[in-house]
């Protein structure tokens, strides 16, 4: 069969700033080491675009959340740099890790045993300090089965880092009081918020992820980080429409004088949901292309009036400023990136 066509939705993906935004958050993390959290697919960009940049870069640890990340991710990272957060659930996982040589997180006594039973050998182990998701309660610290780990990366993870929260330095200290009933060999508690709470909380290794690919959820990390993900969507079909023409499901825009329109493909099953309906706007260059009505599963309407040179055929920008793009859209960074949908041909 032959090759199908160019894809009407691309996603240019900047490498330069993927590696200075790792190399960025390494530096603001002092003495420790930055790793990279590129679970779901790397927050959308792609493991097998991501992973090899930031290994370039000097990245040596590499975090998932599911077994199921592990195959992909040992393409482009060797075992003994891959962790998954979620540990074992049962002796299938526990075979898996073993087998690949890749790290588990422990989280809880019941997979410490799993663990253990399981033949064990080096893990990393997540204390909970306050979140109360996963990880260890410090209640269950001196168990017997703990004693027997042997822990690589003792780790906790913040709560409330985007904010300034009293919870960052009680997590901070519960950690330290913790880790010191734990034999260890390294320690680690800041994600890409926490790296910028200050040295005092970056341990020997940090575990950003959202700011490597662009996201800034403190303002200390503003300018140090740069956007990564660039979105675009080809324009499919133009059209005029007249006063009392109506766009789109529900006929929820009207025109109400002669304008030209784009329609655009791009739509909620691409990662563009619909709480961006009335609120968003691609551009044209330059040029601010309102949306119309609702964004449908594969499509959007804008009003091309801004961009009279407009042709089918097109590509168009979508705002991905992720800070913007959040306050716009009233989704979370995070959100915006790890739904960017699979019909995007993601290239660098
Ligand atoms: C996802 C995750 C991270 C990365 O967090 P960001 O806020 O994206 O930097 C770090 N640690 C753990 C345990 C995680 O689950």
């Amino acid at each position: 069969m032959s090759e199908p066509p160019p894809r009407s939705l691309r996603l240019r993906l900047d490498r330069e700033a993927l590696a200075g935004n790792w190399r960025a958050l390494d530096r603001l993390s002092g003495s420790a080491r930055a790793g990279a959290a590129v679970k779901a697919d790397a927050y959308g960009i792609g493991v097998a675009n991501a992973v090899p940049v930031l290994r370039e870069a000097g990245c040596e640890t590499f975090y998932v959340a599911h077994w199921s990340e592990v195959t992909d991710l040992l393409e482009y990272a060797a075992p003994e740099q891959v962790v998954v957060l979620h540990g074992p659930i049962g002796p299938d996982d526990v075979a898996f890790a073993r087998e690949t040589g890749v790290r588990p997180v422990i989280n809880s006594l019941y997979q410490a045993r799993l663990w253990l039973d399981g033949g064990g050998g080096r893990c990393d182990m997540m204390v909970d300090t306050g979140i109360n998701r996963l990880g260890l309660p410090p209640g269950d610290v001196g168990d017997a089965l703990v004693g027997r780990l042997e822990i690589e990366t003792l780790m906790s993870h913040l709560a409330s880092a985007d904010e300034d929260s009293a919870q960052n330095e009680a997590q901070r200290r519960l950690f330290e009081d913790l880790a010191q009933q734990m034999p260890h060999r390294r320690r680690s508690l800041a994600n890409s918020a926490g790296i910028a709470l200050g040295r005092g909380y970056a341990f020997d290794i940090t575990r950003p992820g959202l700011s490597l690919y662009g996201g800034v959820p403190r303002p200390e990390l503003a300018g140090d980080i740069r956007q990564v993900a660039h979105p675009q969507a080809a324009v499919l079909q133009l059209r005029d429409l007249s006063p009392g023409d109506s766009v789109g499901y529900n006929a929820t825009y009207t025109a109400e004088r002669k304008m030209r329109a784009a329609t655009v493909s791009l739509g909620y099953a691409d990662g563009f949901l619909r709480c961006w309906s009335g609120k968003g706007a691609l551009r044209f260059g330059e040029a601010v292309l309102p949306l119309l009505g609702l964004v449908s599963m594969d499509m959007v309407v804008v009003d091309c009036r801004a961009a009279p040179d407009l042709r089918e055929g097109d590509w168009l920008d979508i705002p991905y400023d992720l800070p913007q793009a959040a306050d716009r859209s009233g989704l979370s960074q995070y959100e915006l990136l790890t739904t960017l949908g699979r019909r995007f041909q993601r290239s660098a």
